[in-house]
């Protein structure tokens, strides 16, 4: 059975911690789209690990980690997170990686750097991983498949020759940069080659037999729903589809085979870098100490240390959201972190020219929309240790069950600490 844990938000919703749970109990973990732009942290018996790269199934030794065909695939930090986790203690992970996969190039890094600077303060905010150049080149047709790494000598070359002509074209004109040495690349890639190859595999052929052996599948999406390429805040957003639907695309196996969706919201709201954020908290103060209290030790990037935007749960957003990955499950997350607030203002419609909706628009739109809130009572206690759903304060079930009914969707897991252990499983009346 086919599985995918996405994210409902803006990313950040503890997609690892609850992809690492589940896998536990399963054979194969992948990863489908997206590259080390995001992290994923996951708190677990061998310590407190940011991957990036790696599928969260790596803490597992019977699970299989596959990186997909839909990855953009930054072979050091892969391997270096493999040789990271493993000099932690934790066993060798069986890792496989989709020879269609395509490679992050050195250039790609350094034009994701370039144009940043270039843009100045109308940046888009890139974690100048290089996943912009890398998807654009990608659809382009003049992107490198891991395949592509053992080709002989002169035919690869020929291909970063062509690349380069292009592409020098502009590091001289427009940025003023470097140009791209053929031979130093060619060099480097022979260097990836060497690091990845005894983890190179037809990934497709692999999944569908696993399929057809009854295997439990888990898809790891990076990101939410907001963060789409298509369906997100757009151009504010990543430049792959983080939704389930993509999932098939990414790693070669039939849509239909997805079977359950888990798609993971947070108790309250964040977002990294610009774009549009209705709910976001207006006062610094209050921003901050929820900042601070918020994830597990605080809600800072796990790639890139920023500061994260701090908002109250979205109910458009996350309706919006959900429907988007087909939801047939909600975890809802890091809902301890709310036990301090006295109330707690949920954002349940957006203001758009004197007119309240809940329906999520397109950017345009969301630039003018201005958040309605209604304002729950805190339960003004600690939650985490709770493993029965009855066992929660009274006002901290409603809050559960009043975001259910908005958003429409069934809560059947809430996360009320960071470990493998802290989750509650209910029952739902939604479906
Ligand atoms: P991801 O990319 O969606 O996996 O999100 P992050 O890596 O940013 O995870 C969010 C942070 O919250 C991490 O530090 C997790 O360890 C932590 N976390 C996940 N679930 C919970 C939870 O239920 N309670 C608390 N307090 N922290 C959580």
């Amino acid at each position: 059975m086919v599985k995918a844990v996405v994210g409902a938000n803006w990313g950040d919703e503890g997609k690892g911690k609850i992809t690492d749970m589940l896998a536990q109990n399963a054979d194969v973990v992948v990863r489908f789209q997206g590259g080390a732009n995001a992290g994923h942290t996951i708190k677990n018996k061998y310590g407190k690990f940011a991957l990036h790269t790696l599928p969260s199934g790596v803490f597992n030794e019977n699970t299989v980690n596959i990186i997909g065909n839909g990855v953009a695939l930054n072979i050091p930090i892969l391997v270096g997170e493999i040789d990271g986790i493993v000099s932690k203690g934790v066993p060798k992970p069986v890792v496989l990686i989709s020879e269609r996969a395509q490679i992050i190039m050195p250039y790609h890094i350094k034009f994701d750097e370039y144009e940043e600077e270039r843009l100045a303060g109308k940046s888009f905010g890139s974690t100048k991983s290089g996943i912009a150049p890398f998807y654009s080149d990608k659809f382009a047709k003049i992107g490198f498949q891991v395949c592509d790494l053992w080709d002989d000598e002169e035919m690869l070359k020929e291909k970063i020759r062509n690349v380069s002509v292009q592409k020098n074209v502009l590091l001289e004109h427009l940025y003023h940069k470097p140009l791209i040495d053929v031979d130093e690349t060619y060099d480097t890639l022979m260097k990836y080659k060497e690091m990845i190859a005894p983890y190179v595999c037809d990934v497709s052929s692999y999944l569908h037999k696993a399929i057809k052996d009854n295997k439990t599948i888990l898809l790891e999406g990076q990101l939410g729903t907001l963060k789409d390429c298509d369906h997100g805040i757009y151009p504010m957003v990543t430049s792959s589809n983080t939704i389930a639907a993509y999932g098939g695309v990414g790693c070669g196996i039939p849509p239909y085979e997805i079977k359950q969706v888990i798609s993971v919201c947070k108790a309250y709201s964040s977002a990294v870098g610009a774009g549009e954020f209705v709910s976001e908290i207006t006062d610094e103060a209050v921003a901050d100490e929820l900042r601070r209290r918020g994830g597990d030790g605080g809600e800072y990037g796990a790639t890139t240390g920023r500061p994260r935007r701090m908002g109250w749960f979205d109910c458009v957003a996350s309706k919006y959201g959900c429907a988007i990955q087909g939801t047939t499950d909600v975890a809802f997350t890091v809902l301890d972190v709310l036990g301090y607030l006295d109330e707690i203002p949920v954002c349940v419609g957006y203001e758009i020219d004197g007119e309240v909706t809940t329906s999520f628009p397109v950017t345009r739109l969301l630039q003018k929309a201005k958040p309605v809130y209604e304002t729950l009572p805190g339960w003004k206690c600690d939650i985490t240790g709770i493993k029965e759903y009855d066992k929660l304060p009274e006002n901290c079930r409603k809050y559960i069950e009043f975001i259910e009914k908005k958003i429409g969707f069934p809560i059947t897991m809430v996360s009320n600490g960071p470990s493998r252990d802290d989750i509650i499983y209910r029952k739902s009346d939604i479906r």
